[in-house]
């Protein structure tokens, strides 16, 4: 693990207050590296987005983050602190929630158990039913007989009672319907307009740049732009590039 490397506050791109600074991150599976040197910050109260292809290196680096997989080299650094070395159950205590592709619920238990199991007991259970008022409703139903949206709805509950510092979501939309699609960006609105940092990886970039502040967009394992939401909606070459990703049949950024 290389020496932990601190991003000069010059270098920042949020101009602001960065919560998690990401250097020169490198990992994989156990053959090549698959992320080449991310550098990435998220500042507090930002939603940033994390668009790319199939196969980019989405996964793979909220996997690096949150400690599901040892990083080969670079710095995590979380509210000050360096994470990189630590389990990945000590960095979810110190303030990392993932919403995995998976959703995170347990299928077999009823969606009150989840919404206990694991997590805090003191934390109010209410306050996120009323960002979820379906769940309030199938709180005696087991997980894994509610639709994709609700167990989707049930995987960011779990991950809020956590008060994390940032929210890190996989491919929230995936497989969900249009509809489902627009309910649920409309609930991560609102959770981020109540002040949570949220890092969300995408391919449906239209929908993650309405919601987003800031952008990076991944090619086989590099950052190749960086950038506003708004600049990368209007920017042509983004747009041809990624937005036409979220269909699963646009070319690769070129790099910088
Ligand atoms: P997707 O949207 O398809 O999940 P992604 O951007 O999240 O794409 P990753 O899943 O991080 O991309 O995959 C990045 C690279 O790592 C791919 O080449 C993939 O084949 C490889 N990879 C992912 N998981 C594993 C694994 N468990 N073992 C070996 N290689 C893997």
């Amino acid at each position: 693990m290389a020496e932990p490397v601190t991003v000069p506050v010059t270098d920042r791109q949020d101009g602001g207050h960065a919560l998690l600074t990401v250097s020169g991150l490198t990992a994989g599976y156990g053959g090549p590296d698959v992320l080449h040197g991310i550098d990435l910050v998220v500042g507090a109260g930002e939603v940033v987005a994390m668009l790319g292809p199939n196969g980019a290196g989405k996964t793979t680096l909220l996997r690096a983050l949150t400690g599901l997989l040892r990083a080969r080299n670079g710095s995590i650094i979380l509210r000050g602190k360096e994470i990189a070395g630590l389990s990945a159950h000590r960095r979810s205590a110190a303030g990392l929630a993932l919403v995995p592709e998976s959703k995170g619920v347990f299928p077999t238990l009823s969606v009150a158990d989840n919404l206990r199991v694991n997590l805090p007991r003191h934390r109010p259970v209410d306050r996120v039913l009323t960002l979820f008022p379906i769940l309030r409703e199938r709180l005696g139903q087991s997980a894994g007989t509610l639709s994709g949206g609700e167990q989707q709805m049930l995987g960011l509950a779990r991950a809020l009672l956590r008060e994390p510092a940032v929210l890190l979501l996989d491919e929230p939309s995936l497989g969900l319907a249009p509809m489902v699609v627009d309910l649920l960006f409309d609930t991560l609105g609102t959770i981020a307009a109540g002040g949570t940092t949220i890092l969300i990886a995408e391919q449906n970039a239209t929908k993650a740049l309405e919601l987003a502040t800031r952008a990076y967009l991944l090619d086989r394992g590099r950052v190749g732009w960086h950038g506003s939401a708004h600049d990368a909606l209007l920017d042509t070459r983004v747009a041809d590039t990624y937005l036409g990703i979220a269909d699963g049949d646009g070319p690769s950024v070129p790099a910088e």
